[in-house]
């Protein structure tokens, strides 16, 4: 056989043939399979030209064609496609080389994965890949689980494929087996979170000041220009802007209203529930899709009574696009301090070492949720790596303390228009409810001694305690 390749990417679907050219394109030789080998051929007939290419027809051709030790890249379905390809590939490989799964796992099949591979003495990376096939070709950002050791030996390749902000790039090792696709989980999810809540200042300068479509995009623009800076927030400005083809119409207003969702969302929140971490922002984004696709509810609730939404008046809409952006600016806040945590919190559990600030700054570029703000999260976690809560960061506290007055305004205004608004909403309860001095929750202790004898801790005396109540006799 020829020039070994420096690294392989099995599943050639788009994920993984924008990988494998990305690769080629950095000078990289690369090694390409799959498993319809005509897939295979296809990529190096059409993409030859952009740099090395070393097609395999079989798995040991594959395995062959790759330098030592070995870096084979699974870009297949996620669940149990990948769990075929690895029972493949891994009698054919030795002691010290890699596997890489770029796919979507799930942070447990990881797990599993990464500790079943080291008893053999192969290193399993699970990697988070963000940025679709836009990214994967031009430059992802790639959240690498595993061991130092293999990232010593993969990490130079993936930070020179990977999307670059300020010449850094948004690549880094996150932490031991799983971490890596629990923190693309949690990109995810945030991405859900930061959706929904666009999608309600839309609905609120659409419901209370009457803006059209157009109307609508410009404004977003104009966020666009300042702190909300992102890319979430310039799509949705072509999105409102589109035109629909066929009628003339906005596009948004041609498209029903059923947000779809492939699971990651969910699996965040599930995951959150167990490590006992509210995710709010992020559960109400999921609960909104499932909502928005509950046809038949839907159907079988519309008209009940309550506000019909109506313009608001001169005096109410001054100023109301401007509450709207700043509530906006909290709620996100909100939403990103939550997902902070859940990784926090998980890196406590599984024993993972993660870098909060690094996290932020890998998701500067090449996936959804880059956005200017996240040099402001990297920068709070530099000065206090330890911080609990993105809201008591200098800056955090400040832009919230600043936003508050509008962001109550909204969800008041929201509220009473009927105007439905969980992610606006359910951020500024949830900081209401941290900053509060006293939480309702005694009653709640009261309760459950009341009728389960769960005891409770008080106030003024060490100790655990039960009263007994007059139900109890
Ligand atoms: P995909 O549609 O998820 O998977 C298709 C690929 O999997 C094909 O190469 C297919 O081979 C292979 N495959 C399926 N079952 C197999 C099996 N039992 N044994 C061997 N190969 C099998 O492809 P994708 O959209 O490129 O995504 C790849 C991975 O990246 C997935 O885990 C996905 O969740 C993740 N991802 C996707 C995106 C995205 O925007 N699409 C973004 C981030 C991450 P054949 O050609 O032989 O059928």
């Amino acid at each position: 056989m020829s020039e070994k390749a420096r690294i392989g990417v099995t599943g050639l679907a788009v994920m993984g043939r924008n990988l494998a050219r990305n690769l080629a394109r950095h000078g990289h030789a690369v090694a390409v399979h799959n498993r319809t080998f005509a897939k295979t051929k296809a990529l190096v007939e059409e993409f030859g030209h952009e740099g090395t290419f070393v097609a395999a027809e079989t798995a040991e051709e594959f395995v062959a064609s790759l330098e030592r030790p070995r870096r084979l890249v699974i870009m297949v379905k996620a669940g149990a496609p990948t769990d075929a390809v690895i029972e493949e590939f891994a009698p054919l490989l030795e002691p010290g080389d890699m596997i890489v799964d770029g796919g979507n796992a799930h942070f447990e099949d990881t797990r599993r994965r990464e500790q079943a591979l080291r008893e053999k003495g192969i290193h399993f990376v699970g990697a988070g890949i963000s940025g679709g096939e836009e990214g994967a070709l031009n430059g992802p950002s790639i959240m690498p689980g595993g061991s130092k050791e293999s990232y010593e030996a993969l990490g130079p390749l993936l930070e020179d494929i990977a999307a670059k902000v300020d010449g850094e790039p948004c690549c880094s090792h996150i932490g031991a087996d799983g971490a890596g696709h629990f923190v693309k989980m949690v990109h995810n999810g945030i991405e859900y979170a930061d959706m929904q809540l666009i999608a309600e200042a839309y609905d609120l300068l659409r419901g209370g000041l009457g803006l059209g479509a157009a109307e609508i995009s410009e404004v977003f623009r104009t966020w666009n220009a300042g702190r909300l800076d992102s890319y979430l927030i310039e799509i949705t400005t072509e999105v409102l802007a589109h035109t629909d083809a066929a009628t003339g119409k906005a596009f948004v207003d041609v498209v029903q209203d059923r947000a779809e969702q492939k699971g990651t969302g969910r699996w965040t929140v599930q995951t959150a529930l167990e490590l006992g971490v509210p995710v709010t922002g992020i559960a109400e984004a999921v609960f909104a899709r499932s909502l928005s696709g509950s046809a038949g509810l839907r159907e079988a609730a519309a008209g009940l009574p309550g506000p019909t939404v109506a313009k608001l008046g001169e005096e109410e809409a001054a100023g109301f696009a401007d509450a709207i952006e700043q509530a906006l600016y909290a709620s996100k806040i909100v939403a990103y301090a939550q997902g902070f945590n859940q990784i926090q919190a998980a890196a406590t559990e599984y024993g993972w070492d993660i870098d909060l600030g690094a996290v932020a700054a890998l998701w500067r570029g090449g996936c959804i949720i880059r956005a200017r703000f996240l040099n402001r999260i990297r920068d709070a976690f530099a000065a206090n790596p330890q911080l609990p809560t993105l809201l008591t960061d200098e800056y955090f506290r400040e832009a919230v303390a600043g936003a508050q007055d509008a962001w109550r305004r909204v969800v008041a205004t929201a509220v009473r228009l009927g105007v439905p608004t969980p992610g606006f909403s359910s951020a500024l309860a949830y900081y209401d409810a941290l900053r509060a001095e006293r939480l309702p929750a005694s009653l709640i202790q009261g309760q459950r001694d009341y009728f389960g004898a769960h005891t409770y801790r008080r106030t003024d005396r060490e100790g655990s305690f039960h009263t007994l109540w007059s139900g109890d006799r």
